[in-house]
């Protein structure tokens, strides 16, 4: 620090001052920050959520944060605010789906009546699961009473395609406390065909009788293969309906879920987000080896990126996956397994496809992550293990493997030596960075850091909470003083990994962008921006 203040005696603010003649307000750690608008803050709450909480705010605090922002920007332009929920959750870029529903439940019953109705009509785009909908209903309840329109959306569901709410139906079949017969109670929605008018009897009052043949009608048949499942009495019984009727697992009885011969069956058609989170499973009970066509199989079906993105896999999910089955062990270390490594490897290649094509922009970047202690607290996505500052370095490594010339710089109050390289395994490199040490947080570091080694820099990334509060500069000074000495127009993206109200950068720069952390849209919308 000693050195960098010699080079710096004019121009700058500490950090724990404001920018005098800035917008700056005060962050949670005592130093000086923009606030974001309630639009940037409705994007981080879409996206980032706001499980775990954050070093600053309980879970609980930060929910009721951010559920402030969300209804203000519904207030200010409900239909716009609608737009984005859906824009977001129908692009699959956020990692959950929750805080999606969860707005547009607030939309629905906030908003004014044009906002209402745009809410009503985008449940579908964003309620694109039966898992969805319960969801919805749990949270819309606790907002608003049952009244007609709500009703009528809820009915409007329920008319998809007789085949598709089969699958629906059999898959997801109640969560908290909701299940489609209390909606179909609700909503009475009229069948639109008879086959409709026999789903609805059935989730509502169930079948009396199944007989041997599968129903004649092909729509209605899993539901019979379903029912079928309930009173099978043999693990042969339970292959053929998965094989002719592509019963899901959420059909198959628990006791037959430890057999490899019905895994096997079950991966015939089984859907890319659930061969993700059943890779453990398929290792333990031994359809997965390091040899064997089952293998061969996952491997090929997770090196197909065109269906990495039709399904909407999101990359926190690949990460969840490969860092618990990468250690061999579930979280409470109950289930045990041995991982098959051509599937760890695999999964580390599916990271990068999932976040889509990204073209290379030839320019200098220079990476650095925020490793202070705030940004070890809270869980991206609710993932065990995962915090902002774990989840940046996984972050860092899209743009780091898709440009040639960049640098990696870890900071807190000072720098840190951050051994990490593309080349690295994903989590190695999760590993890595958790044991790091910490401590305060000076974000003007790596702008400092590039002036004094006159190092050539077009994009700094900073990932960060943007709880800057230990430096005598203030990024964007430092950031300008780089720009001055070296004669290049460096521009600065700040990736914001926690979703609460600040940035450092500054809004009236147009040299300076806000992402938010782990939209699949982020690396994209940076390459654009350094390309300028
Ligand atoms: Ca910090």
């Amino acid at each position: 620090m000693k050195n960098y203040l010699k080079a710096f005696k004019t121009r700058q603010t500490p950090q724990w001052e404001p920018i005098p003649g800035s917008s700056q307000v005060p962050n949670s750690a005592g130093g000086y920050a923009w606030p974001v608008d309630d639009w940037v803050r409705l994007d981080r709450f879409l996206v980032l959520g706001s499980e775990g909480g954050s070093y600053y705010a309980t879970e609980r605090a930060l929910t009721v944060d951010n559920a402030q922002a969300v209804l203000r920007a519904i207030q200010a332009d409900g239909p716009r605010a609608v737009a984005r929920i859906a824009e977001v959750s129908e692009a699959g870029r956020a990692p959950k789906n929750d805080p999606a529903i969860f707005a547009l439940a607030l939309a629905a019953s906030h908003g004014d009546p044009a906002t209402r109705q745009a809410a009503f009509e985008a449940l579908p785009r964003v309620c694109r699961i039966g898992t969805h909908l319960l969801h919805f209903a749990g949270y819309v309840e606790g907002f608003r009473g049952w009244g007609r329109g709500l009703r009528k959306a809820i009915a409007a569901w329920y008319a998809q395609p007789a085949e598709r709410l089969a699958y629906q139906a059999v898959k997801y079949q109640a969560r908290d406390g909701w299940s489609h017969r209390d909606l179909l109670r609700l909503a009475h929605p009229k069948a639109s065909t008879p086959q409709h008018q026999d789903l609805y009897s059935w989730m509502v009052r169930g079948w009396e009788w199944v007989g041997d043949e599968p129903h004649p009608d092909p729509a209605l048949r899993l539901i019979w293969a379903w029912e079928r499942a309930k009173r099978a009495s043999s693990r042969q019984e339970i292959v053929r309906l998965i094989r002719e009727h592509r019963l899901p697992r959420e059909a198959v009885p628990t006791e037959y879920l430890a057999e490899a011969e019905v895994w096997e069956a079950l991966l015939q058609d089984m859907p890319m987000a659930a061969l993700i989170r059943n890779l453990a499973t398929m290792t333990r009970v031994g359809l997965l080896a390091p040899s064997g066509e089952a293998t061969a199989r996952v491997v090929a079906q997770l090196g197909d990126a065109q269906r990495l993105r039709a399904a909407r896999v999101h990359p926190i999910a690949v990460l969840a996956a490969l860092k618990t089955y990468a250690q061999g062990h579930g979280e409470r270390g109950k289930q045990k397994w041995e991982p098959v490594p051509a599937v760890v490897d695999a999964l580390d290649a599916a990271f990068y496809t999932s976040f889509g094509n990204v073209e290379p922009t030839g320019k200098r970047w220079l990476l650095g992550l925020d490793v202070s202690g705030s940004m070890t607290c809270g869980q991206v996505a609710g993932v065990p293990g995962l915090t902002p500052r774990v989840a940046s370095a996984a972050m860092a490594l899209i743009t780091a493997a898709t440009e040639q010339e960049r640098t990696f710089l870890g900071f807190c109050h000072e720098l840190v030596p951050l051994a990490i390289s593309p080349r690295q395994r994903l989590d190695d490199v999760l590993k890595a960075t958790d044991g790091l040490p910490f401590g305060g947080t000076d974000c003007a570091l790596p702008m400092l850091w590039a002036t004094q080694r006159k190092v050539e820099v077009d994009v700094f990334v900073v990932y960060t909470d943007s709880e800057t509060w230990f430096g005598k500069v203030h990024p964007v000074q430092a950031l300008r003083q780089y720009r001055q000495r070296l004669g290049i127009p460096a521009k600065l993206i700040v990736i914001g990994m926690v979703s609460n109200a600040f940035s450092i950068a500054d809004p009236d720069d147009a040299g300076m962008l806000d992402v938010v952390g782990f939209d699949t849209a982020a690396p994209n919308l940076m390459a654009d921006f350094a390309r300028g």
